[in-house]
């Protein structure tokens, strides 16, 4: 037995949106609102159709009321615009009330998120899963090298910032970050989103780090079903034989971000509400 664990998201996910259930049906029967969530998408990319599959799926199963809008690709800003005014009562991000800002994406959360002291109403659902799994799997984080594989403002730098909060020192690799393999190495903690398929190898791992990848990316592959397959950022079966515990794609930190958007979506309605 190395001691190995794979980080199971879809179970701790599950366990999420059961507690989040019960809420709602707690908010229902006693102020008789129910929190609702609309997705608008613009385009018809097919990892952002799946991702609103599942969003509505876990809303059912949540209790929460889901409203779908689909918008052409060549939709305006001011298309947009209009269906976040609409059903729900940055230039688009902007137009988010930072109350309802579910994604925590709007500037001023963002902006809180970075401020030491301060904290914005909502914390981007991806990063928040993350984390949430370090917890549950009771991961130190405190006073341990971080490594973080990505800058984007959804992913790579919210994350890394909840990593320094949680006292993790934290380091970032990026597309021109020099030596990107030995950086890694030093990782007591390595979350892996560049959206490069396979990159991080074992030789990337400090021995017993713990892994999240991140990383959802479509591969070729003639043998399975669909012609394609997928895959994380991380050479899972490499990683494994080093790493201590590292989450699976898929079943890791993808169903943890829904879990994230629906606990934001009712922690959102409880607040309007003021509903404890
Ligand atoms: P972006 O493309 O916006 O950002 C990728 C980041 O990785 C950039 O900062 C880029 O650097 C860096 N990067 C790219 N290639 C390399 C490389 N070869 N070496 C070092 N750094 C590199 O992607 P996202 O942050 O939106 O997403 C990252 C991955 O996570 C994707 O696979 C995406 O599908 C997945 N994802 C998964 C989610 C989930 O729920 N599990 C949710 C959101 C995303 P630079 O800044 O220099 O360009």
């Amino acid at each position: 037995d190395t001691g190995f664990t794979r980080i199971d998201g879809n179970k701790e996910a599950k366990s999420i949106t059961d507690e989040i259930k019960i809420e709602v049906s707690r908010m229902d029967a006693s102020i008789h609102v129910v929190p609702g969530l609309a997705v608008i998408l613009v385009g018809d990319r097919q990892d952002s159709a799946s991702y609103v599959r599942n969003k509505k799926k876990a809303c059912e199963s949540a209790g929460i009321k889901s409203v779908d809008v689909c918008l052409p690709e060549d939709s305006s800003e001011e298309d947009v615009l209009k269906y976040i005014w609409n059903p729900c009562s940055v230039a688009s991000t902007i137009a988010i009330n930072p109350k309802k800002d579910v994604d925590g994406f709007h500037p001023q959360n963002m902006g809180l998120l970075a401020m030491r002291g301060r904290e914005p109403d909502f914390v981007p659902c991806t990063p928040r899963g993350c984390i949430e799994l370090l917890h549950r799997y009771n991961v130190e984080m405190e006073g341990k090298r971080a490594v973080v594989i990505g800058r984007s403002n959804i992913v790579g730098m919210p994350v890394a910032h909840l990593l320094q909060n949680e006292d993790a020192t934290v380091t970032t690799i990026h597309s021109k970050t020099k030596n990107p393999e030995e950086i890694a190495r030093e990782a007591d903690i390595l979350i892996a989103a560049a959206g490069q398929p396979n990159m991080v190898r074992g030789s990337w791992i400090k021995p017993g780090a713990v892994v999240i990848d991140v990383g959802i990316n479509h591969i070729e592959d003639p043998s399975a079903p669909r012609g394609r397959r997928l895959v994380g950022d991380v050479c899972y079966e490499e990683a494994c034989k080093v790493a201590s515990a590292i989450t699976p794609v898929p079943g890791g930190v993808g169903p943890m971000t829904i879990a994230m958007l629906l606990s934001n979506t009712l922690t959102s309605a409880k607040r309007i509400h003021e509903f404890e």
